[in-house]
């Protein structure tokens, strides 16, 4: 073969590869626009039925020279792309995403705007366990300026003999003491049937990390108006975390708030590790105020005032940590919560960071 005849041929390839680039970007706009009628109606993106069909017409089709096995092999590779395409249309569509919501969602919880880019600290004790014991981390709190009180009153333990919470009187608690202080109260609903009541009691409801999953409270949490925190399952991805969000908001919910709590890896040093890039890209990707929770996520003490730098430094519109009156004697938690003297040195520390900008001093 001459070496004119060569240059002809691959001159031909180049013309055939731009007929096919041009085929496959148009059969991709025709997977666009079948995506958009999909999300419409609701229908499934995956559909095996008309994959099968659409292989079957490629074998009658085929002509040769190349074994039908291998073009429905190409054309697999094609199938594959194109539900990637519409799977980018699908995230494009989420009401959480900031694709469709350019702007920051700001949450008023009480008066206080969380996600107007002042940081917040929200604290309290692990679990509600007494009048007292609120009250006295209320005002600890209140006289620091943090107007956010959160205390567990249904406990979702590992073990079903530790302490369980307080259930209603837990609520009762912390609703006393939110109006005595004038402070928002925000806790953990773990029973879809509770919610009604909650809404009562609470200024905030906390889904928590063993409950993100839970489709049905989301969508109960969702069909309210109260604010919502919703913390990152254990083993969670991100993408898990924002279609847990999904559920609330699709539901007509839209005062939401996301909390990264750690996730559970290989690293025994921590309680589980804290995933401090989670934030900036929930924030990248929602429109919704994102949270740290140095606590859990650490389970250490002396790890909280770093790991609230580093959330506050990366971007977190709020950090969430634990205090108690008397951490050695907490029914939950006590090897992680503050008492009211490491609570006052950790938010002075952070304020004269001027990484929080809120409260007196
Ligand atoms: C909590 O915030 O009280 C709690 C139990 O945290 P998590 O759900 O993140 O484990
Ligand atoms: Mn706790």
């Amino acid at each position: 073969m001459s070496n004119e005849e060569l240059e002809q041929l691959r001159a031909s390839l180049d013309e055939k590869n731009k007929d096919l680039l041009k085929l496959i970007n148009e059969r991709a706009e025709i997977v666009q626009k079948i995506g958009n009628v999909k999300s419409k109606s609701g229908t499934k993106r995956y559909d095996p039925v008309r994959e099968r069909r659409m292989l079957d017409l490629i074998a009658d089709e085929n002509e040769g020279p190349f074994e039908t096995s291998t073009l429905q092999h190409l054309f697999k590779q094609i199938f594959k792309a194109s539900l990637e395409l519409m799977g980018d249309d699908e995230q494009k569509a989420l009401l959480v995403s900031r694709k469709k919501h350019p702007d920051n969602t700001v949450v008023d919880v009480k008066g206080e705007k969380i996600g107007d880019g002042l940081q917040r600290l929200i604290a309290g004790p692990c679990s509600v366990e007494s009048e007292e014991q609120v009250f006295a981390v209320a005002e600890a709190l209140k006289k620091r300026g943090v107007n956010l009180l959160r205390g567990g009153a249904y406990k979702p333990r590992s073990s079903p003999y530790d302490f369980q919470g307080l259930g209603v009187e837990g609520l009762e608690i912390l609703k006393k003491a939110g109006d005595r202080y004038d402070m928002a109260v925000i806790s953990e609903i773990v029973t879809p049937t509770d919610v009604e009541k909650a809404v009562d009691y609470l200024d905030v409801i906390q889904i928590g990390a063993r409950n993100m999953q839970n489709f049905e409270l989301l969508k109960e949490v969702g069909s309210t108006k109260k604010p919502i925190l919703l913390k990152r399952g254990l083993s969670a991805s991100i993408s898990e975390f924002i279609h847990a969000a999904e559920y609330v908001m699709s539901r007509g919910n839209t005062n939401l708030m996301l909390c990264e709590r750690g996730i559970r890896t290989y690293e025994t040093a921590t309680r589980n590790t804290l995933d401090i890039s989670a934030v900036p890209i929930l924030k990248q990707e929602t429109h919704l105020p994102v949270l740290a929770d140095v606590t859990h996520s650490t389970g250490r003490r002396d790890l909280l005032l770093p790991a609230a730098k580093a959330a506050l430094a990366i971007g977190a519109d709020a950090v969430m940590a634990e205090v108690h009156p008397d951490p050695a004697v907490a029914l939950s938690d006590s090897a992680q919560q503050m008492d009211i003297e490491q609570f006052n040195t950790f938010i002075s520390t952070l304020r004269d960071a001027q990484l929080l900008k809120d409260g007196v001093e």
